[in-house]
């Protein structure tokens, strides 16, 4: 059975303080509702997850996350943060291969590829990004498109290796923009992503794959796209700032 999780990406939004009551709250809310069996993990700024692990260490649904990593162990990096300080931390994941880490960092499959490896080496579980702008989608290239990038970053992976990863699928077009892929473009994509996985690694790891959609998902539309046969969960970015449209996401399950 795979895993259904649904992850905060908080980007670069939230002070200290903002971020603890957000997390709070979250908590709180997670204590005191009657909640289903989703894992919820929160992807705060990097200087907030010693103090935010605090907040949630008594909460076995809610786990932490870093928005990045590097592909590098230690060194003279200057500004970079290695598996090893998130894992210090006691963050259990990591997103790689956000669009925005792509886009505004140059960050190409090759790197991907590395950062999912040190995750791996250092004991974190990455989540691996992925998805088409809107001139491929257009272009009818798409399915080709997402596909080559999980062949570029992670088919070199061992089974071992491969069956920890967690994959989130996120059309560009979707992220931000309050256009969300419809159900039966994030249903087909995923079929055509775990069918892309089962081609490689086997049908048994495909189904055990736990495949995210992102891209503007929001209480309205997450339970028809978390309805979806092979959508196991979201990645939610602006919705995941206020904590009880959040809630509502993961209730929708
Ligand atoms: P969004 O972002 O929900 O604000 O569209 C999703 C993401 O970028 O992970």
């Amino acid at each position: 059975m795979r895993k259904k999780i649904v992850a905060g990406n908080w980007k670069m939004n939230t002070t200290l303080d903002e971020g603890l009551k957000l997390a709070s709250e979250i908590v709180n809310m997670v204590q005191d509702e009657q909640m289903n069996d989703v894992n919820i993990i929160l992807f705060p700024p990097f200087v907030h997850l010693h103090s935010i692990h605090k907040l949630i260490s008594d909460v076995n649904q809610v786990h932490l996350g870093a928005q990045n990593c590097s592909e590098n162990e230690s060194g003279a990096y200057t500004g970079d943060i290695s598996v090893g300080m998130i894992k210090s931390v006691d963050a259990e994941y990591v997103l790689v291969g956000h669009s925005e880490r792509r886009q505004y960092h140059q960050e190409n499959d090759e790197l991907l590829g590395k950062k999912v490896l040190a995750a791996l080496k250092g004991g974190i579980t990455p989540i691996f990004c992925c998805g088409e702008p809107l001139e491929i989608r257009e272009s009818d290239k798409h399915f080709a498109y997402v596909t080559q990038q999980i062949t570029n970053s992670l088919f070199d992976l061992s089974e071992e290796d491969f069956s920890k990863i967690v994959i989130a699928y996120e059309p560009i077009w979707a992220i931000g923009t309050g256009k969300t892929a419809t159900t039966e473009q994030a249903q087909e994509m995923h079929a055509a992503l775990r069918n892309h996985i089962a081609s490689k690694y086997g049908e048994k790891i495909a189904q055990n794959t736990s495949i995210l959609y992102g891209g503007s998902c929001n209480p309205t539309n997450a339970p028809e796209l978390f309805a979806c046969g092979d959508v196991d969960g979201g990645l939610i970015g602006g919705a995941s700032l206020k904590s009880r449209s959040f809630m509502d996401i993961i209730k929708s399950f």
